[in-house]
């Protein structure tokens, strides 16, 4: 393959891809919604669980968008700084976006800033997100592909604690906003908390802990132990599914975390809900693709 007929390839397959993850939630998620449903005692909860199973299959079936708000696309690509087509990857992966939209179909949902007109494409100023992370000594790419929907986008929050609030003030940041905005993503929700220096090191890390698999923990076992502290915490709030009311309000709570200044803590969330749509897939140099998100996909 020449360059043109490779970046039309990586497209074709990307488009594809996302109109998949916009259609099919990943295996961890269905996996825990299934656990959920089980452990559920209430009528109305199963019964809610239950609409979200026979909504998935008609997604399936009717081969529609699983939810009628498919997002804000936003990639996270970890690039090796030999993968071949590093340097064409952002224009191919809004090439995507624009072909997904149509081919999905996907939602129109990038409306100008200011200007307040929908492109009716998916794209627009700096939308598609992409978030880099450039690897030394590889030549494959990995994507993380989320679509950003409204309500799970709402409750987001960030900001800088006093160094003396410590773990308790995060605690507390974490809880205000789930007791507060939580209703806003249908629950369950994945709850994402990044805790850096600052409010975008905070931000950033808080989207990223939503790409990690549901049952995955902080490899400090401290950040662990503070990931289901705050999980049974959320719990207890009683949201269920939908909100309606349940023993479970959250599918997962995942930390990040970097060193951070001494006089700081910056803090964040970012949430997940039960239509968590995110997808994995791995472009070796030669573009063979491998989905560890969803199983059984050829593109
Ligand atoms: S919160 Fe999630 S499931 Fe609810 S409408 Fe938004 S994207 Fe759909």
């Amino acid at each position: 393959m020449d360059k043109e007929q490779s970046i039309h390839s990586m497209t074709d397959k990307m488009a594809k891809f996302i109109a998949h993850v916009g259609k099919k939630l990943p295996d961890d998620v269905e996996a825990k919604l299934l656990e959920l449903r089980q452990k559920e005692t209430g009528k109305l909860a199963a019964t809610i669980y239950d609409t979200m199973f026979l909504n998935q299959k008609l997604a399936s079936d009717l081969n529609r968008p699983c939810c009628q708000d498919t997002g804000v696309l936003q990639f996270w690509v970890k690039c090796g700084v030999n993968f071949p087509l590093i340097g064409e990857l952002e224009g191919l992966l809004k090439d995507a976006v624009v072909q997904a939209t149509f081919s999905a179909p996907l939602r129109h949902n990038s409306v100008e800033t200011f200007d307040e007109y929908n492109t009716g494409k998916n794209v627009g100023k700096g939308t598609p997100t992409v978030f880099w992370d450039i690897i030394p000594d590889r030549d494959d790419v990995e994507i993380y592909t989320y679509m950003a929907g409204g309500g799970c986008t709402l409750p987001g929050k960030a900001m800088v604690l006093m160094p003396g609030a410590g773990y308790e003030g995060i605690t507390k940041f974490v809880m205000d906003v789930m007791t507060s905005y939580g209703l806003n993503a249908c629950p369950p929700l994945l709850v994402g908390v990044g805790v850096a220096t600052s409010v975008e090191t905070a931000a950033l890390l808080s989207k990223k802990a939503l790409m990690r698999p549901i049952g995955s923990h902080n490899e400090n076992e401290r950040a662990a132990k503070m990931e289901k502290l705050l999980e049974d915490g959320i719990n207890k709030i009683g949201l269920g599914p939908q909100g309606m009311s349940g023993n479970y309000s959250v599918m997962g709570v995942h930390i990040e975390n970097t060193a951070r200044h001494p006089s700081t803590i910056g803090v964040a969330v970012n949430t997940g809900c039960w239509s968590h749509r995110r997808g994995h897939i791995i472009f070796d140099k030669d573009l063979n693709y491998t989905i560890t998100s969803h199983t059984g996909v050829t593109l």
